[in-house]
């Protein structure tokens, strides 16, 4: 259903809708665990996989793009997890036309299928150094070998706006004659306008069966993501393929916050996606995204300023009707807003001391999380004891600790314990003094180290160092610091990585405390936990 009274648009909008081809419903395809997972400097923990799928879930995205199985064995445990998750959207997997990366998709019990190959003369020669025939022939081949497997394919043409258009048009009927239910016009590399990019979905449109879908893939290279993905809707496109904040390779992917909320408001087509929870997916994406990747300020609908105004002009109308200004209400999309029309307040959930299990509970569902007995107790403790402080938890604060708590091995599972830490700062040498429990065969023994460093945190995670040091060389490659929100009071966020010298295996992790020696520690110890965890399989 679309809430009329909460949008007011360009009256053109209406006048132009009626002479287009818009399709009937709009689909939505998420590939924020794949080509966003690509995005350089993110890397999602399994359990953050599975939770983003669950929230996708919840979101109403029809077609979840869970990985690329073949490609790595976190990827292929990923897809398989959350195929097995029983969401109500279809869980895809991506495979090249190659037996092997279809066996993948299939072992890992997934939903349907996603092959792809490059169409472009520069990537045929380049890259798949095969010739157009080679291309066909393999077309032929490998969707009838997936056909046999899955009621749905589809199949992309890589760098399909690079591509010959009737050798495309060629490919994509290839693809259709052997079994493919669905095709992707993807402009892989961003190298297209809204215009020229409407002419290509137009043409296979006209030329492929009327019951083929043609879904649209496009990135952000010039900042026409949303706009290319939009024109395709304009010419036969009904299933737009983005990623949740726009992430994604280089500049990222189609936002899908912005194609979702362009075809909703502008032009009105009906969708399964239930609008009230954009801003929170978004918020818990950026929230695994480790401080690497933010929400910008002025990006559209769900940054800071999307719905802050500052002229006394705009909020004297602002009070008199929000829509003079606006063009949505920011409650349509999640966020919630005092009445105050000059102060923004971000949805704080007024979470604190005094929330009971059920508001948090009821919370967690809403953002379609999904914790253990275990993890929900942690959350609980963690929000209370934060509350307890005198702080109001605010929603970022609290995605914080949800993260936190959800990315950390279960006790039985740990090796290293924190018991006590000590340190000594101000117009001294900061020196800190730690003892840890290390489980050696089931029983826990205590070490102790102290170290100075060139201030608190450092010399905290030297003396740390220094205590696993005999089992364990290690090495602290990155090491990131951010306040969760702003202020003193606000809880420091602390990401590392890792790496064990002996075996060279990495390992990321991060902690959230309002004290910032206490996240550096904890996010250490998390590392070191998982280290240990690796090596003991
Ligand atoms: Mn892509």
């Amino acid at each position: 259903m679309i809430e009329k009274k909460e949008i007011s648009v360009s009256t053109m909008m209406g006048k132009l809708r009626k002479s287009l081809h818009l399709p009937d419903k709009a689909y939505f395809f998420d590939t924020t665990l794949r080509d966003g997972e690509q995005t350089p400097g993110i890397s999602f923990t399994h359990e953050e996989k599975l939770s983003i799928a669950q929230a996708l879930d919840k979101l109403g995205i029809d077609i979840i793009e869970a990985g690329f199985p073949v490609i790595s064995e976190g990827d292929f445990a990923a897809c398989k997890d959350i195929a097995q998750l029983g969401l109500d959207s279809e869980v895809m997997g991506l495979a090249r036309m190659k037996k092997l990366d279809i066996d993948k998709v299939i072992e890992a019990d997934m939903d349907s299928i996603h092959v792809f190959i490059a169409t472009s003369d520069l990537h045929m020669k380049e890259k798949l150094r095969m010739s157009k025939e080679e291309v066909i022939e393999s077309i032929r081949e490998n969707v009838s070998y997936a056909n046999e497997h899955y009621d749905q394919v589809l199949f992309s043409a890589e760098d399909a706006t690079r591509s010959d258009l009737d050798f495309l048009i060629q490919a994509n009927q290839t693809a259709v004659d052997h079994g493919a239910t669905r095709v992707n016009i993807p402009d892989t590399v961003g190298t297209i306008s809204p215009h020229a990019f409407g002419y290509i979905v137009r043409k296979n449109y006209e030329t492929l069966p009327k019951d083929i879908r043609i879904a649209v893939h496009c990135h952000n290279d010039f900042g026409l993501a949303v706009a290319n993905t939009i024109a395709g809707f304009e010419n036969g496109a009904s299933e737009a393929q983005t990623t949740i904040m726009g992430l994604g390779e280089r500049a990222g992917n189609a936002s899908f916050e912005e194609t979702a909320m362009s075809l909703y408001a502008l032009y009105q087509v009906p969708m399964n996606i239930n609008t009230r929870l954009i801003f929170p997916t978004a918020k818990l994406v950026e929230s695994y995204c480790g401080g690497k990747i933010k929400i910008g300020r002025l990006q559209p609908l769900i940054g800071q300023n999307a719905f802050a105004h500052e002229s006394g002009i705009h909020a004297h109308a602002m009070i008199k009707n929000a829509r003079s200004y606006e063009p949505i209400t920011p409650e349509l999309i999640g966020i919630k807003r005092s009445d105050d029309v000059e102060q923004i307040v971000r949805s704080s959930i007024k979470l604190g001391k005094h929330s009971g299990g059920h508001a948090l509970k009821a919370k967690l569902e809403d953002l379609g999380i999904y914790t253990t007995e275990d993890q929900f107790k942690n959350i609980f403790e963690h929000v209370k004891s934060f509350g307890d402080k005198g702080h109001e938890v605010s929603e970022e604060d609290f995605l914080a600790i949800v993260k936190d708590v959800m990315g950390e091995l279960p006790k039985e599972e740990q090796f290293v314990i924190l018991d006590e830490l000590t340190v000594l700062t101000g117009s001294v040498t900061p020196t800190s003094t730690v003892r840890l429990k290390i489980r050696n065969n089931g029983d826990f023994a205590s070490r102790t180290a102290s170290s100075v460093g060139v201030g608190p945190v450092d010399a905290s995670v030297k003396a740390i160092v220094k205590c696993f040091e005999p089992m364990n060389k290690i090495q602290l490659l990155d090491y990131n610091i951010d306040a969760v929100t702003g202020g003193t009071e606000a809880l420091g966020h602390v990401s590392i990585e890792l790496m064990d010298v002996e075996t060279n295996n990495i390992v990321r992790s991060s902690a959230t405390h309002e004290d910032i020696v206490m996240s550096s520690v904890l996010a250490l110890l998390k590392g070191l936990n998982k280290i240990v965890k690796v090596k003991s399989v």
